[in-house]
């Protein structure tokens, strides 16, 4: 058995009161932080020793019982210990040359958050949090497995987020093979989102995303022009964080939709390896984030891999719209803007339509193969990049 890691990502709805709590959940965790940080760089100017992990949990300890310092004891102690280990973590990350040297957080620079690596769980649309109860949250999926344990944050926008990461088991056994007629090919593009090479209609690309860069441009304009440490500005920034973080969810949710009903309908998916980063380069760039086609593949590839779905993933120069599918023919004078092209064989094709069948019939052929892109072998060697799986609309 494969062991995965999945992340569900709820957006939380807390009451004023527990909205206070988690502030306080996170400003004591600042304070540890900072207290811990400061107690090690004492301890090693002292004796030029590392104070360790465990000598700093007992000072924690007492540190509780001091009068000054009691107020920590209402805090979940798991939490405050995470932070010791978080410390400890950024001082190997900096020792390893990964990360700079571990600074002290304040209120304005460091955004409010908290982790909790047990006891959290989801419980009838709530997450129920150790010393805080019972807080409800946009529950877009059902959590299905034991989840081990939970981040808090508060993000740009003002609002609290919970990430609870869950494990779950892949058998190591190959995949039966698909049925060829259950495999579909998937080509994405600029002006249809996806085109399917079963004739199923195309998906538009998504309007939303350009209309918020509109909103997002117009907020931006306003940030500029206010006064520089005033309430008003403060205020549009938030404002900014709010279209940012409206249009990723949009986009999530537009993208769940459309790879949970692509992976529930096939055997297997064929895409291809469109790497985003070379075109992101060119004018196309903010068409390429509109589309969000990396996106596209990190859900394909993890709900593949958890439903057990047969993925092939093509090559980036595979020419998939310049080649005709009647005679192998390459037409190397296609241009971006040609949306249709006639082959000399007599075979008339739709750009998208072509792509999306030769992507299907060159999947196929890797699928045969059994070659290491196909999700049998990616299964069981790689481990895949989960993330936030779910996000409320
Ligand atoms: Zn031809």
């Amino acid at each position: 058995m494969a062991k995965h890691r999945k992340v569900y990502r709820f957006r939380m709805k807390p009451t004023k009161a527990q909205s206070h709590a988690l502030n306080r959940m996170a400003g004591a965790r600042r304070y540890v932080w900072n207290w811990a940080l400061a107690r090690k760089r004492e301890h090693y100017k002292e004796f030029n020793k590392t104070l360790t992990y465990n000598a700093l949990a007992s000072e924690l300890t007492a540190l509780k019982t001091k009068p000054e310092t009691a107020w920590l004891k209402e805090a979940d102690s798991q939490a405050l210990q995470q932070a010791l280990k978080d410390l400890d973590r950024s001082f190997v990350n900096f020792f390893e040359k990964r990360a700079r040297f571990p600074r002290f957080k304040s209120r304005k620079s460091d955004r409010a958050r908290f982790r909790i690596p047990q006891r959290v769980k989801i419980d009838d649309g709530k997450v129920v949090i150790p010393k805080i109860g019972g807080i409800r949250i946009y529950q877009s999926q059902p959590v299905t497995e034991t989840t081990k344990s939970a981040t808090f944050r508060r993000e740009a926008d003002g609002k609290w987020y919970v990430a609870l990461t869950a494990e779950f088991e892949i058998p190591d056994v190959a995949l039966p093979d698909p049925d060829s007629a259950k495999v579909v090919g998937i080509d994405l593009g600029l002006t249809d989102f996806a085109a399917f090479s079963d004739g199923s209609e195309p998906i538009p690309a998504p309007k939303f995303f350009r209309e918020s860069q509109r909103k997002l441009r117009k907020a931006q304009r306003t940030v500029s022009r206010r006064k520089n440490g005033s309430n008003r500005k403060a205020k549009a920034r938030i404002k900014v964080a709010r279209i940012h973080r409206k249009t990723a969810n949009q986009r999530s949710d537009f993208l769940h939709k459309l790879t949970t009903e692509l992976v529930r309908e096939h055997d297997g998916l064929c895409i291809e390896d469109l790497s985003v980063k070379g075109l992101a380069r060119t004018k196309l760039a903010k068409s390429v984030n509109d589309a969000s086609w990396g996106e596209f593949r990190r859900q394909v590839e993890y709900k593949c891999l958890w439903h057990r779905k047969h993925l092939a993933v093509i090559d980036r120069w595979f020419p998939s719209t310049k080649m005709c599918n009647a005679c192998g023919a390459l037409n190397d004078n296609l241009t971006l803007q040609d949306r249709k092209w006639d082959c000399d064989c007599g075979a008339r094709h739709k750009r998208d339509f072509l792509a999306a069948c030769n992507i299907r019939d060159e999947g196929l052929r890797i699928l045969a193969a059994g070659q290491a892109e196909s999700q049998n072998a990616r299964g069981a060697s790689v481990r895949p990049r989960f993330e936030a799986v779910g996000v409320e609309p």
